[in-house]
């Protein structure tokens, strides 16, 4: 998708007991103008982020990545390293006529993005502890026999644990419409 700025990058390491992912947050703007609710609104059903066919005011995208190494000793094979990320990218409307318009206008953009912003950040917050629970999950896997089967496991571990997160997401905007029983609701 092209969005036009980049507001900022931000490396937080997370300060869990064991795990410590690095965990990158990303934040781009696309430009909507107007001076009235009807227009901001079509500009964001236009110019928002595309997900499955249809445009959303915003979006979050996580992406955890893990690696690992083993040693195998005495016929024993266990982890002795694990390295998790998490990459986290969220897009927002940025109302570019925002100083030109009424008061009373600008006080709703305020309300509604900030619970868009808090709503996105839920997501994130699901990306971030993914994160955690795989690199927890890595380093308490207990020693196998068998390297390839160790990394197998490791592997599909990881796995399940971000398809318990994807579908935690799924599930949020289930329950909460897409952010609309939280307030995220414009004009
Ligand atoms: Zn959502």
């Amino acid at each position: 998708m092209k969005f036009r700025h980049i507001i900022g990058l931000l490396i937080l390491i997370t300060s869990a007991a064991a795990a410590t992912p690095v965990i990158q947050i990303s934040e781009s703007a696309y430009a909507i103008h107007g001076r009235l609710a009807s227009e901001l609104r079509a500009q964001m059903n236009a110019f928002g982020p595309m997900e499955s066919g249809r445009h959303f005011d915003a979006y979050t995208h996580w992406n955890v990545k893990w690696h690992f190494r083993y040693q195998e000793e005495n016929r024993i094979c266990r982890i002795t390293q694990v390295t998790v990320s998490a990459d986290i990218q969220s897009a927002f409307p940025q109302w570019a006529d925002y100083s030109l318009a009424d008061k009373v206008l600008q006080n709703q953009w305020n309300q509604y993005t900030q619970r868009l912003r808090m709503h996105e950040k839920n997501h994130s917050a699901n990306g971030a502890d993914a994160a955690v629970e795989v690199e927890n999950k890595l380093i308490s896997l207990p020693p196998l026999r068998d390297c390839q089967q160790l990394e197998t496991l490791a592997n599909n571990q990881a796995q399940q644990i971000l398809s318990k997160y994807n579908a935690r997401d799924r599930q949020y905007d289930i329950v909460t419409m897409h952010g609309q029983t939280e307030g995220v609701i414009f004009p």
